[in-house]
């Protein structure tokens, strides 16, 4: 079986032990469940030096009950069909936990992105894109691409100005895809939304006394020991969050190894350090690991796996030693380690819901492009002198100077990063404490996973029974 088949797999048994706590029409749970469109592609690339190659790239829409779908692009040796159609479900159930109003998707192109050169990478994006196009499979109201593993900002503008070129005179042609850097229409705060995201959800959950109790943990994040898998987009960003709010990383692992200190390692330091040597092995003040998978097995509160889907498995769960598991990356925990984890009583706070930072500000983005403005420019100075003329009337009630400091903190006007951040912490928290509920009303029968996932089938079960059916 392939890993993709095992992950799809995976996914749907989380489905169905999900579905049957609902009260929905067998008919309409197996309608969300299976997925809409699968698209397969492949086509010729010329080498840096003539020799040409024969790509193979896929795309899947999971679900159309909302809108355009929704989901990053994978550039990796895994990518399959069956790998999109399980990243494409998980988009699905994760725009519904968090009230983003688009269907799930996801695309990819089986490759390794460092044996290519920058340029044979761009003319394998565009012709990807061209593809997509020629089968209406990407558009600002049809299905609008992200990055995942194996692709950023950079890609995503390579994807823009393919689209624009071959929409000319399309007014909205910039929301066919989001994650693009600022300059080619993307928003502030997007780079790092998913790692703050997790931090966000994280924080939440960890503040919630009587659950920390329960795992013999303190509330809060300061102090916490954490691991973390992969240090790409994600999980750079979520070790930086965590350490900032006084968390200690003794654990950090990459493709190349895993290193650990229980009294904690600097971020900034480790990073300078494999940039330098390229490798994270060796860091000043840490420990080199036998294996990079042995860090999954460390002494710590937190593990938060934001590499690749399948990590933690039945060989290794009864080894984990965190009390948390924290799915920053798609599908890290196979269904029978799920089980022996929650036997353990560890709590494994689910893919959909945790990482769910990146699509949220993916849409902020989306609207962003369509509405043509960035937020913050209206109001920013509006706000200023709004604040401004309060804290003068304080200043005249009370006889009291303000500082220029204070004046400056109070009177900031907020920005687009500010709308942002702001808009994701409100997302990352309302959403937790449905899942929550779910969880502690059906206590002793589900899992945190198996909650969140109910609260999703019954969002898009909703959709779909107030849209009918079609003719
Ligand atoms: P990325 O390519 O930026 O980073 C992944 C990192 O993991 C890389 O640095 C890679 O070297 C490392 N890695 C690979 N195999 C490893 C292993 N066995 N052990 C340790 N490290 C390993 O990708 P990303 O965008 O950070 O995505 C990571 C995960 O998060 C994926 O599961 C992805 O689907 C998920 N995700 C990403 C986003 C996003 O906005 N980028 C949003 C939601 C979920």
């Amino acid at each position: 079986m392939s890993v993709g088949a095992g992950f799809l797999d995976q996914v749907n048994r989380s489905f169905d032990r999900a579905a049957a706590f609902t009260p929905h029409d067998p008919a309409l749970l197996a309608n969300i469940k299976t997925s809409k469109n699968l698209f397969y592609t492949s086509f010729p690339i010329k080498r840096d030096d003539g020799r040409i190659e024969v790509m193979h790239a896929w795309r899947a829409e999971h679900s159309h009950h909302k809108l355009p779908c929704k989901g990053g692009i994978r550039y990796a040796e895994t990518v399959d069909a069956e790998e999109v159609q399980a990243l494409a479900a998980l988009m699905t159930y994760k725009c519904a936990l968090v009230d983003v109003p688009f269907g799930g998707a996801k695309g990819g192109i089986r490759l390794r992105p460092k044996t290519y050169s920058p340029a044979e990478l761009e003319r394998i994006t565009r012709r990807y894109v061209f593809e997509l196009v020629r089968k209406n499979f990407m558009g600002p109201g049809l299905d609008v691409p992200a990055p995942d593993v194996g692709t950023g900002p950079r890609e995503m503008a390579w994807i823009a100005d393919t689209y624009t070129q071959l929409r000319p005179g399309e007014l909205d042609a910039l929301g066919c895809v989001t994650a693009k850097p600022v300059s080619a229409g993307g928003i502030r705060g997007r780079v790092e939304a998913t790692g703050r995201g997790v931090f966000f959800g994280t924080r939440e959950l960890c503040g919630v006394a009587e659950d920390m109790k329960a795992l013999g943990l303190t509330p809060g994040i300061e102090g916490k020991r954490v691991v973390i898998q992969g240090l790409g987009n994600v999980g750079y960003f979520a070790a930086k969050f965590f350490q900032e709010a006084g968390a200690v990383l003794v654990g950090l692992a990459e493709s190349e190894g895993a290193i650990a200190n229980p009294k904690g390692l600097d971020l900034e330091k480790v990073m300078a350090h494999r940039r330098e040597r390229g490798t994270l092995l060796d860091a000043p003040g840490a420990t080199n690991l036998a294996r990079r998978e042995d860090a999954l097995e460390l002494e710590c509160d937190m593990l938060i796996p934001a590499a690749l889907e399948r990590q933690i498995t039945a060989e290794n769960a009864a080894r984990v030693k965190a009390k948390i598991v924290v799915e920053a990356a798609n599908g890290p925990t196979t269904n029978e380690a799920d089980e022996i984890l929650s036997r353990r009583n560890i709590m494994v706070v689910p893919d959909a819901y945790i990482n769910a930072g990146g699509v949220t500000v993916s849409y902020f983005e989306w609207v962003k492009n369509l509405g043509h403005v960035r937020f913050g420019r209206l109001q920013k100075r509006f706000e200023q002198g709004a604040y401004s003329r309060l804290l003068q009337a304080v200043e005249s009630v009370t006889g009291r100077q303000f500082s220029p400091d204070e004046i400056e903190r109070v009177t900031k006007g907020a920005s687009e990063e500010d709308l942002v951040n702001s808009g994701l912490e409100e997302t990352m928290i309302g959403a937790y404490h449905p899942i929550r509920r779910e969880w502690k009303e059906r206590r002793g029968q589900v899992d945190l996973r198996t909650a969140a996932m109910i609260v999703a089938i019954d969002k898009v079960a909703l959709s779909y029974e107030q849209l009918g059916i079609f003719p």
